[in-house]
């Protein structure tokens, strides 16, 4: 059998330390082939292009993609359309990874570093389907207009198409049958028509597809309320761009640390490009890149979540989400989740207990 191709895209700032540990991880659960290639600001520093011609074409003959986080001080001062995030937003709209996956998970471990009661977040098991590629990030008309009489008007468009729609609800559905058999469609469909449509054609698919999931619809601005009150009502939360970029952060916040997260972008493969992006949801973190510090667990289970929705290998996915719940039992911490009596570790010393885990010691 030929070996899976990963492409490790590891940007920059902590990119670079939190994805080699995620890579070691790798190595001890499975037999995989790696590339490298530039994304973000070094790639703009040594290509010219957050989004290089050589990336592209590495990243369309992947199996998966690994990637750190993109983005820096360094780079604020350049022209938008050659900042690192363009890099990020061009990957994703190039390989149409349409369907963003974040769970928001509480490990019982780390129930205190949340900013609510523990009780309210302990055991919180929450997945968050966020569509990726569409809505008032990339409508047209879109731009800064100067008007005749010199006042100027900004414009961005909502718009969704139904197979749009229809695409990303799926994934939520096929998701909340491997989970809790419940999905909440999240829209403001009291005044925006375009999220009209999004209610009603996500109504249409579970009723003709999916009888056997329970789907519910709240407008966003509940939702955002609901997340703080009663997080653990919701199972599988799906939603449109730019709700979801919202909520998915505010969830974020519910588990305590943005170390801990991860993320995966699927695409449908339908175009024969690499149909899928694993990353932590955290940033570059500037602040703290080339000290050793950062927690790569973030990464380390993002690549769980790889085994689990690329490689079809659910044992070895439950294999790493056990050994990171063992260094977390043994009260070892990086600085960002660090608790009194805990052992403060750094990032490199995380891997090697996680992969010390992963072979039972
Ligand atoms: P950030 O997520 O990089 O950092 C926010 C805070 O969390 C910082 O204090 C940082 O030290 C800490 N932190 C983040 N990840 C950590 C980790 N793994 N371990 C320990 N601490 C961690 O967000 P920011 O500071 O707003 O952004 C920094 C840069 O990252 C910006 O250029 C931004 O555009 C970029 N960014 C990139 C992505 C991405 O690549 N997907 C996402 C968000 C922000």
């Amino acid at each position: 059998m030929t070996k899976k191709h990963i492409l490790v895209l590891p940007g920059d700032g902590i990119g670079p330390e939190v994805t080699a540990q995620a890579v070691r991880v790798l190595q001890a659960v499975g037999d995989f082939r790696f590339g490298y290639a530039n994304l973000g600001g070094i790639a703009f520093d040594e290509e010219g292009d957050p989004y290089p011609k050589s990336t592209r074409a590495a990243a369309h003959k992947a199996d998966a993609i690994l990637l750190g986080a993109v983005g820096g001080l360094k780079w604020e001062p350049l022209d938008i359309s050659v900042r690192p995030e363009k890099g990020l937003l061009g990957i994703r709209k190039d390989l149409e990874l349409f369907a963003n996956l974040r769970p928001a998970v509480v490990f019982e471990e780390l129930a205190a570093a949340s900013s609510l009661k523990p009780e309210i977040v302990a055991g919180l098991n929450i997945m968050i389907v966020r569509e990726l590629t569409g809505d008032v990030y990339f409508g047209e008309p879109r731009g800064i207009h100067t008007n005749k009489d010199g006042s100027r008007t900004g414009i961005n468009t909502m718009i969704y198409h139904d197979w749009e729609v229809q695409r990303v609800a799926r994934v939520a559905f096929n998701l909340a049958r491997k989970r809790g058999r419940k999905v909440c469609s999240i829209d403001k469909a009291n005044v925006l028509v375009s999220t009209e449509m999004w209610r009603q054609e996500v109504q249409k698919l579970r009723d003709t597809e999916y009888p056997d999931i329970e789907l519910s619809h709240m407008y966003v601005d509940n939702a955002a309320m609901q997340l703080v009150r009663n997080p653990k009502q919701f199972d599988v939360m799906l939603t449109g761009n730019i709700f979801g970029d919202i909520l998915s952060d505010e969830a974020s916040m519910l588990t305590g640390s943005l170390g801990m997260l991860p993320s995966a972008s699927l695409g449908s493969g339908d175009t024969g490009k690499c149909a899928a992006l694993y990353e932590p949801i955290h940033g570059s973190a500037p602040d703290i890149a080339g000290k050793g510090v950062a927690n790569p667990i973030a990464t380390i289970l993002s690549v769980a979540m790889m085994l689990r929705y690329s490689f079809d290998n659910a044992a070895a996915a439950d294999k790493v989400e056990q050994a990171v719940k063992k260094v977390l039992a043994k009260g070892l911490r990086t600085r960002d989740i660090m608790q009194e009596g805990c052992t403060a570790i750094g990032t490199v010393a995380m891997g090697d207990a996680i992969l010390n885990a992963l072979e039972g010691k």
